[in-house]
Order: C-alpha cells, then structure tokens, then sequence
C-alpha cells in the first residue's frame, strides 16, 4: 500500500497549483486524483478566459510577467491605471454588496500579484496580454480594464496543459477516472486518505494530507435548485460537467460546517442556442457581453437589471442570475441611467433566460 505525503483531488487550477506547491516545499510523494478521463481533464480551468485580476501599485510591476510586451503593444504602459491593494478589495465589496469574506477577501488581495508571479516562475505558466477580452483601442493605444491586463497564454486551454506539463516534470502522479468518494479518518478524526472509485472498483489510498481541490456544485441540478432556487437549477452549465459538489459533501460528512453565502452564485448570460453543457472546444465563447449597450427587457416588456450599472466585467457574473429570475422581476422606478434607456437597438435576451453560466459556486467549508 502507497502512504503518500499528500493527496490532491481534482486536476483544475486550484488542486494542481496545490500539487506543485507541495513538491516545491518538500512533499515527495504527491498524487492528484482527478474524476474526469484524460480526454476530459482540467476541470472548468480548461474552459476559462485565463484572465488573471492582481492589485498593483505601478503598471511596470507587470513587467517581468509580459517580456518583450512593448515591441508587441506600442506605449503599453501608458494604458494601464494602478489597480491597488484598495482598488481590488473595494471593488469586491461593491459587486458583492458588502457579502465577501472579510478575512479571504484579504488574504486573496494581498497575495494576488505574488501568486500570479508564483505561477508564472514555479508553475511555468506564460503570460500574454489579455488583449481580446479586455483592452479596448483609443488611437494608438490600448486601454485596459482595472486589473484585468494578464491572461495565462492561450487562455484556460494553455493555463491548464502548463500545469500538467509542470505537474507531471515534478515527478507528481497523476490519476485520470478517479472519483474520491469519501474522505478517511484516524482514530484522532484526522483525515488519513480517501476512498476512490475508479474502472477497477472501489480502493483506499492513505496519505498525510488531503487536499480539496475539486470545484463547486455548480454542474449539480439538484444542489443547485436546492441551495440557488428552482430558476437557477434549470441554467445550463459553461464548464466541466464533473463538478458536482463531491468535495463539499465530503468534508461535511467528517463535521466540516457549511460556510458562506450558499444561495449566491456566479453566472453569466450566454447565447440560447447552447446545449445543456457547453462544448470542451469551444471553451468560453459562449459568453454574451453586449446587454451593456442596450436593454434587456422580459415576456412582459419590463426591465429586470440595470445593463449599465458597472462595466461588464464587473455586472456579468452576476447578470446571468438577474437573466434566470428576469420574467419575475421588473427593474424599479428612476433605476438605471438614462443612457441605457437610450442605448440604441433595445435587444430582448428573454429567449436566453435560461441560457446561463454557473461556475464556481463559491462554498467554503470551516472545520468545527
Ligand atoms: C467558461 C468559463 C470562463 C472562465 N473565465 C475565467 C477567467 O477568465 N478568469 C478567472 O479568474 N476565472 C475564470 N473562470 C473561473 C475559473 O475557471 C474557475 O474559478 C477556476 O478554474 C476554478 O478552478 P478549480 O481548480 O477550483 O476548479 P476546476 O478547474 O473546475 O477543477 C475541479 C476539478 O475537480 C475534479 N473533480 C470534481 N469532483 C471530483 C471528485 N469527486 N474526485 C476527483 N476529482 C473531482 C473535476 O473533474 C475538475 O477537474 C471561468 C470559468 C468558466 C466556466
């Protein structure tokens, strides 16, 4: 029987960042279980825009992530405002109106640019500029969204083969079919290991520590109609369709408490002629991010968000919940700038009402 030093469970951003962390601080035995075959793995990492949000004080910082960016992108600097420490966390507490964690909102500040740099160097993981999702050209220059400037190169698809490429040259196993089913226990009520499910049948793997690195419950009809509400449990689904919630059944199993906004969400509007699960090719197109520059209206003619309330980057994660819940909703009196009424071809999204992205529900558990 392999003891290994630590088991890692999932195969996205999270748990192969975690993986490779833990080879670099010693860990020799390291094995990644993933529940996806092979063909299928990386979770909703592969299907991201890669784009990576870090606080700086002074646009050159990003210098040593971008080399050779200024013969690429002329005065590309001069484009850039500091998207500060204060920058970042007020705008986390705007779009969540004041709901973010006090305590992880800080951490995942404070350690934003470090971590992107950290992946960049240990992870390997190449930067380009995230120039067709967010910069947008005025003359001769390029004028960036706050804090949106980085992308890992060829976006989720690249930011994911740089991980396994990483992962596998440290020498770290990695498991594809892999289903852990429950986490195991001492005698203390440790965690010693997992139980895992794979086309052999039904085996224990022993290890020092567990790590949870396998998504939401995003891909979950029935968890997302249970803690989100019936309107949000019929939206499609933009990424893997393996998360499932495993990993928060599993530590709640062993006593872990639920924590957090459960009935919050992050999804985004889409186009409505997408299938139930989106194709892994296609990655992120299926985005729709125009409603900004027109409005949105219901069945019964009325608006039900305010399109022009923030930037796009800043309203569309929340948008796709105002889409599913749109033909109960109508927008209030005097809501909403002029110019949005004014925008010019008022377009209806009713069809794609329930054409909706859900990614990582944001769930954290805290041990009792
Ligand atoms: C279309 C799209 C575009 C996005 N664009 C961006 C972007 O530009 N920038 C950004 O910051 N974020 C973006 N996101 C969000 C980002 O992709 C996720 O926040 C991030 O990838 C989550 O990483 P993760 O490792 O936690 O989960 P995932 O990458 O989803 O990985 C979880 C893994 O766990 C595995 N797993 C699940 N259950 C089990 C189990 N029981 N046993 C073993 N394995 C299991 C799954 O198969 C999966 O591989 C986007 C998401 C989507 C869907």
């Amino acid at each position: 029987m392999t003891e290994y030093d630590v088991i890692v469970v999932g195969a996205g951003n999270a748990a192969l960042a975690a993986a490779v962390s833990a080879r670099e601080n010693g860990a020799e035995c390291v094995v990644v279980l993933e529940k996806a075959p092979r063909e299928m793995r990386g979770g909703n990492t592969h299907w991201s825009g890669g784009v990576l949000r870090f606080a700086f004080d002074d646009p050159r910082e990003i210098g040593p992530l971008l080399p050779g960016v200024e013969d690429e992108i002329e005065d590309f600097y001069d484009g850039i405002q500091p998207y500060t420490f204060d920058d970042f966390h007020g705008d986390l507490m705007r779009v969540t109106s004041g709901q973010t964690d006090p305590v992880l909102s800080r951490i995942l500040v404070q350690n934003s640019k470090d971590t992107v740099f950290w992946m960049n160097r240990v992870g390997n993981i190449r930067m380009e500029p995230a120039t067709s999702l967010t910069g947008v050209r005025k003359g001769n220059k390029i004028i960036w969204a706050r804090g949106l400037v980085v992308r890992a190169a060829h976006e989720g698809v690249g930011l994911s083969r740089g991980w396994f490429a990483t992962a596998e040259k440290m020498g770290i196993e990695i498991r594809y079919g892999a289903a852990v089913t429950a986490i195991l226990q001492d005698g203390r009520g440790h965690a010693s290991g997992v139980r895992v499910r794979d086309d052999d049948g039904v085996a224990d793997f022993h290890g020092r520590a567990v790590i949870l690195g396998c998504g939401g419950f995003e891909a979950n009809v029935q968890m997302r109609t249970q803690h989100i509400g019936p309107l949000v449990g019929g939206a499609k689904v933009r990424g893997t369709p393996h998360n499932q919630g495993d990993g928060l059944r599993m530590a709640m199993a062993i006593g872990a408490m639920p924590w957090g906004q459960w009935s919050g969400c992050h999804a985004t509007p889409i186009s409505a002629d997408w299938g139930n699960f989106a194709p892994r090719e296609l990655t992120d197109r299926s985005n729709r991010l125009s409603y900004l520059y027109g409005v949105m209206i219901n069945r019964r003619g009325h608006r039900f968000v305010d399109e022009g309330e923030d930037g796009a980057m800043f309203t569309y994660a929340k948008y796709g919940r105002g889409l599913c819940h749109g033909n109960e909703r109508r927008l209030g009196r005097g809501q909403g700038p002029a110019r949005a009424h004014a925008a010019a071809t008022a377009f209806c999204h009713c069809a794609a009402a329930s054409a909706l992205k859900i990614r990582s529900v944001d769930r954290e558990t805290r041990c009792r």
